[in-house]
């Protein structure tokens, strides 16, 4: 087999091995843009962020680096890193913050269950004691009136 550029031989090399894809980028993106100073940590698959317009204080992103739009589209091993990491991000906000008694794990996938950036993030939100009247449920009442039973 011959391959006329370099850069041929890359792009196929790249797909055969499944890195071509981590690539992905969208200038018009708000993930794709992120300045240094606001990724508090990155690895080759993901970046943490503080959320800009926190629901409870330390509300923290995971971040594909990779610009794809779903939790379904992600890679096993992206979906492996995010898990592995919110383990990571959980046990130093409880060490930073000792008023933290729990918190709520998850994706938007799509707009009608509430995504507005169109980037997979997984959101990690703190929980305290007492921030809420009623917590019970959790994000099973992200549909008012139905999280009773
Ligand atoms: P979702 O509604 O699940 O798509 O969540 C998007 C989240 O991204 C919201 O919690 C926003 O506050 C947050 N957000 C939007 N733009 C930025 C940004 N540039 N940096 C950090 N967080 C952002
Ligand atoms: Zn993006």
């Amino acid at each position: 087999m011959t391959f006329k550029s370099l850069k041929q031989f890359l792009n196929i090399k790249m797909r055969m091995t499944g890195l071509y894809q981590y690539g992905s980028r969208d200038h018009d993106c708000p993930f794709c843009k992120l300045t240094k100073k606001r990724i508090l940590w990155k690895s080759p698959l993901l970046m943490e962020v503080k959320d800009i317009y926190p629901v409870s204080k330390n509300h923290t992103l995971l971040i594909t680096k990779r610009h794809v739009a779903s939790a379904e589209d992600c890679t096993a091993a992206e979906l492996r890193a995010i898990i592995l990491r919110s383990k990571i991000t959980m046990k130093s906000l409880r060490k930073l913050d000792k008023k933290i008694t729990g918190f709520n794990l998850g994706f938007n996938v799509g707009e009608s269950a509430g995504q507005t950036v169109p980037h997979v993030h997984f959101h990690i939100i703190p929980r305290r004691a007492g921030d809420h009247s009623n917590p019970r449920g959790g994000i099973r009442a992200v549909i008012p009136g139905k999280a009773v039973y």
